[in-house]
């Protein structure tokens, strides 16, 4: 090729931002010189290039908004070792129409088995398919809603978290939660109700979320909000971060 034509092209495809062409239209002219390809062909091929590297880029962009913790899909899950999780439905509830619904799910069990990654692993989807979402671990949630009671600013924030078409908040009962702090997080779950998916998961069982809020109404208040339209797992294997390690203490007997 012409260098002074390449130089010319790259220039005016850097101008265009249009990176996916940038990267692969020298070794695909050389293809499209081989096989014969039209020129119709060749354009053709290097656009579809560029759509598909646009919706890469697009959804890694709305991955790292969404803030997810690691990324790892609903298919990384590993459903053998937790036979009793529902896989089938689980991978059912992977075409997001609990979203469209906006319905719930909630992810109960003891620490390892799963819960955050099959929260991450359903924001993954939500992103691909392009809805707005947001992963809070609840003491980063609770520390943010603190800090806008604080600067006055509650009220607008409560508004961008009811807008976010799917909202999890992670690890319910990790830390103890003041009244004050619960009254919070009811706003916000009231406000997202039946307006927005929320996914919950908590080590903790709901008969034990009055000593977690330490307000028997206001934890009932909240979980009457989750559950009227939610899906609810209790997840009770063993845990997969213990797995290896115990499978080698056994080894080595
Ligand atoms: P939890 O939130 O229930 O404490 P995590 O989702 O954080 O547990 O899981 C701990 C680690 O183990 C993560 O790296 C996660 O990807 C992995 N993990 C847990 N369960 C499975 C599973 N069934 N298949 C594959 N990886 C798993
Ligand atoms: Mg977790």
């Amino acid at each position: 090729m012409n260098k002074e034509i390449t130089k010319h092209i790259e220039a005016q495809l850097k101008e265009l931002n249009l990176k996916g062409m940038l990267s692969c239209y020298r070794d695909m002219a050389e293809k499209a010189a081989v096989n014969k390809l039209s020129y119709e062909e060749y354009l053709s091929l290097l656009l579809e290039e560029e759509i598909k590297g646009r919706k890469e880029r697009s959804v890694k962009a709305k991955i790292y908004k969404a803030r997810v913790p690691f990324v790892k899909t609903l298919e990384e899950f590993d459903f053998s070792f937790q036979p009793d999780l529902g896989e089938k439905e689980l991978m059912r509830l992977g075409s997001l129409d609990f979203i469209e619904n906006k319905e719930n799910l909630v992810f109960l069990g003891p620490p390892g088995v799963g819960k955050t990654h099959l929260a991450v692993g359903f924001c993954i989807k939500a992103c691909q398919a392009k809805y707005r979402v947001l992963f809070m671990s609840t003491q980063k949630l609770i520390e943010d809603l603190m800090m806008c009671v604080r600067d006055g600013s509650l009220t607008k924030r409560l508004l961008y978290y009811s807008r976010l078409h799917l909202l999890v908040i992670d690890e319910i009962g990790y830390m103890p939660i003041t009244k004050e702090q619960a009254n919070l997080l009811y706003q916000l779950i009231s406000m997202r109700y039946e307006k927005g998916s929320i996914i919950l998961t908590s080590n903790y069982s709901f008969e034990d979320w009055g000593k977690v809020f330490q307000d028997d109404v206001v934890a009932a208040a909240i979980i009457d909000r989750i559950v009227h339209h939610a899906r609810i797992f209790y997840i009770n294997g063993a845990s997969y971060r213990l797995k290896n390690k115990l499978k080698n203490k056994t080894l080595r007997g």
